[in-house]
């Protein structure tokens, strides 16, 4: 789960690591109005979305005056931030984060994260802050610096030293450093984050250390042990399909080619999108409907499937080991009645009473088409995607 950076921040503080406590606000009199309690006389506007790569596409603004955070805020305010970070149709501004800006002598990067390589927590740093990331590891990887904490020491203070020569930090800012680090690395296990960036980390004209920006990931599986974080929730920065999907206990991803996939188990699913790639296709999805597929689920899956317009074909891969393929044939067949599937429907059932369920989807009058193995199944969905995409 992500949080926004003004909850990020908030966090900090009770974790003692600096960062600017700024005022959230969702309309432009407010940003004005708030502009009286933060000292100084020109602040920066933050679009609050859950991406980052906002700074590049105008969703950081420095406003030199009080018209410019109206005109700023006004820009943002209910409009759709589209970076990088967010795919095409971006995610929707409903606050903004207003702060009082610094003078910037040095951007750093900084960053925790559980590695699985090493199953430890790990450290990442860099003196290229405040820019993609991914580009400095791309371009200059020897300018990345990592560094492994083991669980049963914890992070020592040497490792935070070795960071702090690392940047040439001096004095006072080698302990405030370590006091980000710690900070860090309590709220990290403390909340079960899995991965909290701050990018960048400044060094401001009068040398002190001030998180600038501040992105914070939990785990799906341990939010549920915090309220106070599923308190920062925001479900319109969601994808609202993904959401639905969990209601009805349906893993479900979205992706962004044109065949819909439904598939029983996530291990068999990763392996129909491989075939479906090998076959010259692009999936729209990734479902697994779990073990126990029940036709109400498999009617659900297909709705869910069928609301994203890019899906031009379906393919239907399921294993019936505990579930009953004539079950499932059954099941899809009602689903396709009822919903109205517009798009051809390519079904692979192997398992339990396979026999069976491809002699009901033969039989039906919906043009349900049932293949006789995987890879065959896989061709047909492709080619009749194709076909569908060139608005035959
Ligand atoms: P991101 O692009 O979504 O990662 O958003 P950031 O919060 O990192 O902001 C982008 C960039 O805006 C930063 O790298 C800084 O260079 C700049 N920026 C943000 N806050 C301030 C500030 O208070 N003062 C100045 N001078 N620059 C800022
Ligand atoms: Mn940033």
């Amino acid at each position: 789960m992500n949080i926004h950076e003004y909850q990020a921040k908030q966090l900090f503080k009770v974790f003692g690591i600096s960062a600017p406590q700024g005022k959230t606000v969702t309309t432009a009199d407010d940003a004005v109005k708030s502009t009286q309690d933060i000292p100084g006389n020109a602040w920066v506007v933050k679009a609050q979305v859950h991406a980052g790569g906002r700074g590049k596409v105008g969703g950081v603004k420095l406003a030199k005056n009080t018209d410019e955070v109206r005109q700023y805020a006004s820009d943002m305010l209910g409009s759709r931030l589209v970076t990088k970070q967010t795919g095409s149709e971006g995610l929707p501004i409903e606050s903004i984060l207003i702060e009082k800006t610094y003078p910037i002598k040095r951007e750093f990067y900084l960053s925790l994260l559980v590695d699985r390589a090493s199953e430890r927590v790990m450290f990442v740093s860099s003196t290229e802050g405040g820019m993609d990331i991914e580009a400095v590891a791309d371009k200059t990887p020897e300018k990345i610096v990592t560094l492994l904490i083991d669980p049963a020491a914890g992070l020592q203070p040497y490792q935070c030293r070795k960071v702090a020569f690392d940047w040439s930090l001096q004095g006072a800012q080698i302990r405030a450093l370590e006091k980000i680090m710690q900070g860090m690395y309590h709220l990290l296990l403390e909340k079960d984050a899995s991965q909290i960036e701050i990018n960048p980390l400044v060094e401001t004209d009068e040398g002190e250390l001030i998180a600038l920006d501040a992105k914070i990931n939990f785990d799906d599986n341990a939010v549920a042990l915090h309220p106070d974080i599923l308190e920062y929730r925001d479900q319109s920065q969601e994808d609202e399909k993904e959401n639905k999907a969990q209601e009805f206990d349906l893993n479900y991803i979205t992706l962004d080619g044109s065949i819909g996939c439904m598939v029983n188990g996530a291990g068999l699913a990763m392996a129909t999108m491989d075939l479906v790639k090998l076959k010259g296709g692009s999936p729209a999805n990734f479902l697994d409907v779990g073990g126990g597929t029940t036709p109400e689920k498999v009617c659900e899956a297909f709705k869910l499937i069928l609301s994203d317009d890019h899906v031009k074909a379906v393919l239907v891969n399921i294993f019936g080991g505990i579930v009953k393929c004539d079950v499932i044939a059954q099941g899809i067949l009602t689903a396709v009645d009822e919903i109205h599937v517009q798009v051809p429907v390519v079904v692979r059932l192997e398992g339990t009473n396979a026999e069976q369920g491809r002699a009901l989807l033969n039989d039906s009058d919906f043009g349900v088409i049932a293949a006789d193995n995987l890879a065959s199944a896989a061709e047909q969905v492709v080619i009749l995607a194709n076909k569908e995409g060139m608005g035959a």
